[in-house]
C-alpha cells in the first residue's frame, strides 16, 4: 500500500489555503466536519448551473439525467458500503435523521416493557430519538458502560441483552474517544439475543472500510458532510426484510403509488421512506465524495490517519498538564484532552489564535462527558488531507499555551 500523497490531496480541498489570523489553517476538527474537495463543489455548482430538475417526476431531458444522477448515487453507496442492493439505501438529511427514521418507524414494531440498549459514548443523535420513543412506547432503555480507556464492557453489554431487547444503538467510532467498537462481535451477540442493531457509522465511514453485510448490520447511518460530501445529506441502510415491514416515516409526494381519499398506497423501497423532494444536487454531488475516497482508497487514508494519531498523542503526552481522555487500543483519529483544569474553551480560542481548529465542549455526548467527571474536552480530529507538518505545529502551539493554562 502507498503513502498518501498529502500534497496533492492538499490542492484538491480549496479551504485548506485558508489563513486565519495571519496562520496557515490547521484544521483538525474533521470529526465535526470535513473539508470538501473541488471535485464535490464543481458538482454542486454545475447541478445548479445548468442542470437544475426536479427528480422522478419529469418525462423532459433534465429530470431524466438528474434522476438517473440521483440513482446512480444510490448503488454508487450500496456498491461502497457493501449493501445486497441499491433499494437498501434511502437518502435523508444526515444521520440525525437516519436514527429518526428507524426510531420513529421501526418503533413503532415496538411495545410496553420492551428494550433498547444503547451504550454510553453515543451521540445526542443517537440517544434522544431512542428517549423520545421510549417515552411514546412505554420501552426501557439500558445503556453498556465502558473502562477507563473507553472500551466497552461487553460482558455487561451480554447481561443486558434479554428476550426482551428489541434492538441495540451502538456508534461505530466513538466521536469523543475515538474507540473502534466491535459492532459485528456485538450485531452476533444482538442476533443471538433476537434484536436488531443500528450502527451509527457517522465517525466511521470516512476513516474505515465499512461492509454493513460482513458486519451483518440492520441498520447502518451517516452523514455525507463529515465523508468529504456535501451538507443536508445523508444515508440510512436497512436490510430489505425489515425495511420492507416498517411503517413509512414521512407522509408526502414521491413516497406513494396511488392517493385517494379512500387511501393511500405507498410506494416500493426506498421511495417509501423519501417523502417530498430530496436535495438532488448534493446526492449527485455525494457520488463526487465517494468516488473520491474509492480513488484514494479509505485503507490508505486509514494508515495516514493511524500514523498522524500515534505522532500526535506520543509527542501530547509529553506536555506537563495533560490529560488525554481515551485510549483504546486501535482507537481512531480523534484525540480529546484537556490541560491541566483549564476550560477547554480557553484552550480553543488560544489554538485558533494560532491558526488551529479544534472542537471544544461536550461533543453531543454529555453522559459520556458526565462518565469522564468533566463538562467538556478539547478535541482535536485529523483527516486525509492532515500532515505531519501540522502535527509539529499544533504541539508547538500546545507547548506554548501549556504553561498558561496549566
Ligand atoms: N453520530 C455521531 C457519532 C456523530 O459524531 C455525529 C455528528 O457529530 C452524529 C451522529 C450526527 O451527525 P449529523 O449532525 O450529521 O446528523
Amino acid at each position: 500500500m502507498t503513502a498518501l500523497d498529502t500534497a496533492d490531496i492538499r490542492r484538491q480541498f480549496p479551504a485548506l489555503g485558508r489563513k486565519i489570523y495571519g496562520h496557515e489553517l490547521i484544521y483538525f476538527d474533521n470529526t465535526a466536519t470535513t473539508q470538501t474537495p473541488a471535485a464535490v463543489i464543481d458538482a454542486i455548482r454545475d447541478g445548479y448551473l445548468d442542470s437544475k430538475a426536479n427528480v422522478h417526476r419529469g418525462v423532459h431531458t433534465l429530470s431524466q439525467e438528474a434522476t438517473a444522477r440521483q440513482e446512480a448515487t444510490r448503488a454508487l453507496v450500496a456498491r461502497y458500503i457493501g449493501a445486497a442492493d441499491s433499494e437498501e439505501v434511502i437518502f435523508t438529511r444526515g444521520t440525525t435523521e437516519s436514527i429518526n427514521l428507524v426510531a420513529s418507524s421501526y418503533g413503532q414494531l415496538m411495545n410496553e416493557g420492551d428494550e433498547i440498549v444503547l451504550t454510553v459514548m453515543e451521540h445526542h443523535s443517537d440517544i434522544v430519538p431512542w428517549q423520545l420513543l421510549a417515552e411514546r412506547r412505554g420501552l426501557k432503555i439500558r445503556v453498556v458502560p465502558m473502562d477507563d480507556r473507553g472500551v466497552l464492557d461487553l460482558d455487561a453489554y451480554r447481561r443486558l441483552l434479554n428476550d426482551r431487547t428489541r434492538l441495540v444503538a451502538v456508534t461505530h467510532v466513538s466521536n469523543v474517544l475515538g474507540t473502534v467498537n466491535p459492532v459485528a462481535e456485538m450485531i452476533a451477540d444482538a442476533h443471538r439475543a433476537g434484536a436488531v442493531v443500528l450502527v451509527d457509522g457517522a465517525q466511521a465511514i470516512a476513516h474505515l472500510r465499512v461492509d454493513v453485510r460482513a458486519l451483518d448490520a440492520d441498520f447502518y447511518a451517516f452523514s455525507s458532510h463529515k465523508m468529504y460530501g456535501p451538507c443536508g445529506i445523508g444515508v440510512l441502510y436497512g436490510r430489505r426484510e425489515l425495511l420492507e415491514k416498517m411503517p413509512p416515516y414521512q407522509g408526502g409526494g414521491e413516497m406513494i403509488k396511488t392517493v385517494s381519499f379512500d387511501g393511500t398506497v405507498f410506494a416500493d423501497l426506498p421511495f417509501r421512506f423519501e417523502a417530498g423532494t430530496p436535495d438532488f444536487v448534493g446526492i449527485a454531488a455525494l457520488a463526487k465524495a465517494v468516488e473520491w475516497l474509492e480513488a484514494t482508497g479509505v485503507e490508505r487514508i486509514a494508515a495516514h490517519e493511524e500514523k498522524l494519531l500515534e505522532y500526535v498523542t506520543e509527542r501530547m503526552a509529553e506536555i506537563e498538564g495533560m490529560r488525554i481522555f481515551g485510549t483504546a487500543p486501535g482507537k481512531g483519529s480523534i484525540i480529546s484532552f484537556l490541560i491541566g483544569n483549564a476550560h477547554s474553551y480557553d484552550t480553543g480560542l488560544l489554538l485558533d489564535k494560532l491558526g488551529i481548529a479544534v472542537r471544544t465542549g461536550h461533543h453531543c455526548a454529555q453522559p459520556l462527558m458526565e462518565r469522564l467527571g468533566v463538562s467538556g474536552t478539547v478535541r482535536a480530529s485529523m483527516a486525509a488531507y492532515n500532515t505531519f507538518e501540522e502535527a509539529d505545529a499544533f504541539i508547538a502551539a500546545l507547548r506554548r499555551i501549556a504553561p498558561m493554562l496549566a
